[in-house]
């Protein structure tokens, strides 16, 4: 019964929250994105614009229906505008407190029967569930980047995720065009736990000095058809969210195989966070990616 959802709320504009708020406008819902200043609703805004377009310049899209999915999205910075919302998906930075405190600011002002998700890609939803008032109505939802392009959406329940609102959610992904499929509450779910290694494990034979970023990259794209290369993607996904998954993984299941390699600590500390700051593992202040090691 998706259509019980009608309005919903995301919390941060970044890369995946103004992703979840395009295909959800897209499949006619009303959105509220909310963030921590008007200039980084304007980055989302701007960025959901930026790929509507391409997809009515590639006429994959008609004009009428990119307009529409724009003027469902509104922006806020102030908690008290998701009150009517059906589900807020939290999509903010990959920390554990933010995402806590998230969840306490958004509680009071939900109606009793609101939903709440969360698009960590790492975090416990049985803890996350708990700091909420309502962990019978908390699921994780874990949509993949970019959102629009990507068909899969994890689904995770918590230990007190009811059946209801696992069965609510799973109608929303598959009305949002996307495919679920359920992951259990454990560290970094599936995508990341099998992903986020090999990045990190790319990271070290580049560390160890085995191979350059071009040549690891290259070779894991000639070699085993990867579409990225390693460097490229964890550029893609964000360092930081690349080493906050790994912290998790790390903590969460006690086990050495996971630790982050050090050069990735030394590059999230610099600020090198990838293509969203312009530098990581290649620099792209010019026409073409060019590899910093
Ligand atoms: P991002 O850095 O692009 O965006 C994070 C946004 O959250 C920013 O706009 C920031 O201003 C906002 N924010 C931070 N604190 C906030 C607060 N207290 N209140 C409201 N907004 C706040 O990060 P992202 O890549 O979009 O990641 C967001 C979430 O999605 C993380 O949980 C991440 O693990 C998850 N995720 C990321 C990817 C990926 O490939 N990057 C894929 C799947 C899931």
């Amino acid at each position: 019964m998706a259509k019980d959802i009608q309005n919903i709320g995301i919390v941060g504009a970044g890369q995946m929250g103004h992703g979840i708020a395009l295909v959800c406008a897209l499949a006619g819902f009303d959105v509220t994105m909310l963030d921590l200043t008007p200039e980084a609703l304007d980055k989302g805004v701007k960025a959901i614009q930026r790929d509507l377009q391409r997809e009515v310049d590639k006429k994959r899209l008609a004009q009428d229906k990119a307009d529409a999915a724009v003027s469902r999205i509104k922006t806020t910075t102030a908690y008290a505008d998701l009150k009517d919302r059906d589900l807020v998906i939290e999509a903010a930075t990959e920390d554990e407190k933010i995402k806590k405190e998230i969840i306490k600011k958004v509680c009071p002002v939900l109606g009793p029967d609101a939903y709440l998700a969360t698009n960590t890609s790492s975090i416990s939803i049985t803890r996350l569930g708990a700091g909420s008032d309502r962990p019978g109505k908390f699921v994780g939802m874990h949509f993949m980047n970019p959102v629009p392009r990507m068909e899969l959406v994890e689904l995770i329940r918590g230990i007190a995720t009811e059946e209801e609102t696992y069965r609510l959610i799973r109608e929303l992904a598959v009305k949002l065009g996307k495919t679920p499929v359920n992951a259990e509450d454990f560290p970094a779910f599936l995508v990341n736990r099998i992903l986020l290694p090999m990045l990190n494990e790319a990271v070290y034979t580049l560390y160890e000095g085995v191979g350059s970023v071009e040549a690891i990259d290259t070779a894991m794209k000639l070699g085993t058809h990867h579409p990225m290369g390693p460097f490229e993607l964890a550029d893609f996904i964000g360092l930081d969210v690349c080493l906050a998954v790994m912290q998790v993984l790390h903590e969460g299941l006690s086990d050495s195989k996971y630790r982050p390699c050090p050069l990735l600590v030394k590059y999230v500390e610099a600020g090198w966070l990838g293509r969203k700051t312009g530098r990581g593992f290649y620099d792209y202040s010019g026409p073409k990616p060019v590899p910093t090691r």
